[in-house]
Order: structure tokens, then sequence, then C-alpha cells
């Protein structure tokens, strides 16, 4: 017999009467479209047009004690970061054996290596940090932290980013855009239930704070991007709330192979791009490097985007991510971290360190010991348990369910295996609601949707100090029930925002 997967309750009355979505859905298409809730089209490409950005038009139910929870951990969970990224030991310990097999990592911890050996020339890091949760029904022990019959249990981490975290606009505006929608269905009450969420100007202010750290009035913050940016509402909205926070601050947005192209490092490690020297007006000192891309070993053609990368962290700009930063955020450190008495050699309360592991699911190594073995074999004997991840973001990368003993069956007796993971699958709680997607239907279909929740977070300092550290908004993305992944960007999920049961 199935069992029954645990069901938010729906905020509002549903269905609604098909005349009323009708019109309700037509106008919300249009208020996203004329806010900047949109994105670039995959399939109809073109720079001069956007498609809304998919939502669900009514927001989903969210616990307010277990999002005020999230909120609350988020200053440690960057605390945690930074310490990890600072340990050059325990990063090189936890991605020994990765690095070996997967080639994109290994290039990535060659930079790092090579800059640490160096020596750094700018010891500060910019932290723009978003940690992603989901509520868990299957509670390990029940009656200890939860109620038998509690609909969910807590909530469990799906993964910290510590490069290109994104929504810092998106995140905000599907708010918005459910503000829209609950006052056309007269439910003004409702309003108070949608929390606050300042994330563009939480990121955007962290940007600009270390652009005043970094010291030069004229130096420009720069978005490191992608050769085709789909997503460009967030990234621009970005740029733009810079501009509206400080209009003297320049922001430029190069790619890995503009960089390659034309940067260079001046005297003292300044990087300087587009021709800049101190005596010519054309170019720019570079104060922030804001990376949007670099994530993927697609961003990088050739060895060129590689160098470029390498030249950026040479340099004197102070980097969102700093390498060591973006090592930290692989799944692997993750999974090490995940290890009894990890934790502990990072947070000294143990306080903290309890709530850290509380957020913790079931991580496990592949690696050739006893325990990689046992991982195997529980993989193996029930696959739908887990989710299979390599040491890539951006998602579409996991293996999930059936596909797991395949993969597993393929790999297992190869050095290949090191470079995956191994996660409990976390099962969250339905809801109801409606996504609006472009293209589709007129009167959208009501169905089963689970949601996933980012917090942000800003940490500012360097391996003896921590200068800033603040938690700055979040985002919520939901997707329909059966879908493993809930990429906005992929197509799978849709904006939404969480309204505080
Ligand atoms: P990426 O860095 O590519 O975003 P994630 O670890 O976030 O990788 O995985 C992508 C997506 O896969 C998540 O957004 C979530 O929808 C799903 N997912 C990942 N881990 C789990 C898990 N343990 N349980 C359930 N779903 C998961
Ligand atoms: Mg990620
Ligand atoms: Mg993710």
């Amino acid at each position: 017999m199935a069992v029954e997967i645990p069901r938010l309750p729906h905020t509002l009355p549903l269905p609604l009467k098909d005349d009323v979505l009708l019109e309700l859905v037509d106008k919300t298409k249009d208020w996203a479209l004329m806010h900047g809730a949109a994105m670039r089209s995959k399939a109809n490409f073109s720079k001069d047009s956007l498609n809304f950005a998919p939502f669900v038009l009514v927001p989903s139910a969210f616990p307010r004690k277990e999002f005020y929870k999230a909120v609350q951990l988020q200053q440690i969970l960057n605390e945690l970061m930074h310490r990890v990224a600072h340990n050059r030991e325990f990063l090189t310990k936890s991605l020994k054996e990765t690095i070996q097999v997967d080639e994109f990592t290994g290039n990535l911890f060659k930079i790092y290596e090579t800059v640490q050996d160096e020596g750094v020339s700018q010891p500060i890091s910019l932290g723009l940090l978003r940690s992603d949760t989901m509520l868990e029904t299957t509670c390990p022990s029940p009656g200890k932290n939860c109620p038998p019959s509690a609909l969910y249990c807590c909530w469990k981490q799906v993964e910290i980013n510590t490069i290109a975290s994104g929504f810092g606009w998106l995140g905000p505006a599907s708010a918005l855009i459910q503000r829209f929608v609950l006052q056309e269905l007269n439910h003004h009450e409702m309003l108070v239930n949608l929390p606050d969420n300042n994330a563009l100007e939480g990121l955007c202010s962290g940007m600009l704070e270390a652009w005043k750290i970094y010291g030069d009035s004229k130096a420009a913050i720069l978005f490191i991007i992608e050769d085709v940016t789909y997503n460009i509402c967030d990234q621009r909205f970005h740029e733009f709330e810079l501009r509206r926070l400080n209009p003297y601050v320049k922001v430029i947005r190069r790619t890995l192979t503009d960089m390659a192209q034309r940067a260079k490092l001046g005297p003292d490690n300044e990087l300087l791009i587009d021709g800049y020297a101190v005596s010519v007006v054309d170019g720019y000192a570079v104060s922030v490097v804001y990376f949007r891309a670099g994530y993927e070993p697609g961003h990088y053609h050739s060895q060129k985007e590689w160098d470029a990368r390498l030249l950026i962290e040479r340099s004197q700009a102070i980097k969102s991510p700093s390498i060591h930063y973006h090592l930290a955020g692989t799944k692997k450190v993750q999974q090490a971290l995940a290890r009894p008495g990890a934790i502990e050699m990072f947070l000294g309360e143990a306080s903290k360190i309890e709530a850290v592991k509380e957020i913790f699911t079931g991580l496990y190594s592949l690696d050739f010991d006893e325990f990689g073995d046992q991982a195997i074999q529980m993989a193996l004997d029930a696959p739908e348990r887990f989710v299979l991840k390599p040491q890539r973001e951006g998602g579409g990368n996991n293996i999930y369910g059936k596909e797991i003993r395949d993969a597993i069956l393929k790999m297992k007796d190869s050095r290949e295996r090191t470079a995956w993971i191994l996660m409990e699958r976390i099962n969250p709680p339905l809801s109801t609601g409606y996504i609006v997607r472009p293209g589709g239907p007129d009167i959208p279909e009501l169905v089963d949707l689970v949601s996933e929740l980012g917090i942000f977070g800003v940490i500012i300092g360097d391996s003896t100090k921590i200068y800033s550290n603040r938690q700055v908004g979040h985002m919520l993305r939901t997707k329909v029930s059966t879908a493993n992944e809930g990429g906005v960007a992929a197509g799978l999920g849709a904006l939404d925002s969480p309204y505080l049961i």
C-alpha cells in the first residue's frame, strides 16, 4: 500500500472558478512581465525580448516556526562556511580523491593551491551564500524533535551555494506577484503573512561594502557572466540596485573569454580590464568580482578561460566567491561536513553545533573504503531512498530512483565513484496550486506541488576576522511533486513565496 504523503493546507479555498482564473492569470502574466519577473526564452531566444518567469499563482503554505528557524540559522551557516573555506587541511583532505577523477574540481583545486602557495593578494572574501532547504516529512525519531502526528518533521538542507547564488531579485519579485494576486482576489488581510524580503538590497549592500573596503572609489564592480544570459532580469536588477544604492559605482559585465582577452594585472596585482592604464582614460580597475558564471565546465571553453580565472584569483580584487569559498561549496565538502566530529572543528558553541547538525540529512561518500562500500550497498538495496550527486552546480546533474542502481553498478569498481556523493532523499509535504508558464494554457490545472526554500546570507572577512555577517532574505522555488528537480531557468520550477501559517 502506498504511504500517503502529508499535505500542507491551502492558503485560499481552491479551486478558483474558471472565469476568475482566466482573467486573473491573463492580468498577472502582464503584471509579471511589466515588473521584470522575467527571463529570456531558451526556445525563442532573442536578446530583445523577455518571457515572464513561470510562477505559482497563489503563495504556498510554509510553517512559520520552521521559516524563522531557517532565517535565524543563516548567520551560523555563514560563519561555518567562512571557516571551512579558510581551512586548507580540511579542504585538501575532503577533496583529495575527488580531484583525481573530476577534472573540473581538479582545475579549481589547482588554482587554489597555486594562489595559496604564492600567497594570496586579497585576504578578504565576500560570501554571497544561499542555503537551500526542504521540509522533511519522514521523521527519523518521532517524539524527539516533533510530535509523531506532525505534518512535517523539520527542515533539512539540500545544499549550500557559494557561487552564483541567484534569485536575489526573482525571490522578492515572487512575493510581489503574489501580493498582486491576493489583492485582486480581495484577500488584503492575507498580505501580513508574506514575510518581508529584501534579498536584492541585502546582497547588493554586501557588494558595496566590499567595494568600500577595497578602497578605490573609481574601481568598478565586475560581474562574470555566461556567453548568453537567460536569467537576465535577476542579474540586471542586481546591477541596477547597485547603481540605485550608489550611483557613482560603475558596474560592468564580462565573460571569462573577455577576461582572457582583455584583463591583466597591474604592478600591485590590481585587476585591470579593457586597456586600463593610469595615464589613459580607457578601461577599468576592478574592486569586486561577482561570479554569475564559472561554476560549470561549459563556462570554460578552453585553457584561456581557466587562465582568466587564475588571473582573477591572483588579483587584489575582492572575489565572490574566492576560490576557497567555491571549493567549500562543493557537494563533497558538504558530505565531509556531515561526518561525525566535523562541525565541531569549525564552530565552538554547543548550541550552534547542535543547530547545524539538526538540518543535515544522511550524506555518504563513495570513497574506496568500508564506508564507501556500505553506502554503495545501501544505494543498491533501496535506490529510491537516495539522490546521487556529482560535483556540479546549476541543476540537472543528479541521478534519482532506479537510475541510481545502474549508475552505481557502472562506476562501482572504478575511481570515478569518488567524484560522487550519496544523499538521503528528502520527502517534502505536498501543497496544491496553479503554475503559470509562458506558452501554458489560459486556465492552468490545479496540481500537487513541493517547495524548496533558499535563505540568503552575506559574510565578509579574512582568515582571522569576520567583518560582516548577516541573513538578507529568501526565495522559494516550487515544482510539480513528480519532478525530481525544480530549476526555474531549466523549466520545471516556478517562482513562489512562503505564506506563513
Ligand atoms: P545544484 O547545485 O545543481 O542546484 P542540488 O543539490 O541543489 O544541486 O540539487 C538540485 C535539485 O535536486 C534540488 O533543487 C532539489 O530539487 C533536488 N534535490 C537535491 N538533493 C535532494 C534531496 N536530498 N532530496 C530531494 N531532492 C533533492
Ligand atoms: Mg548548487
Ligand atoms: Mg541547488
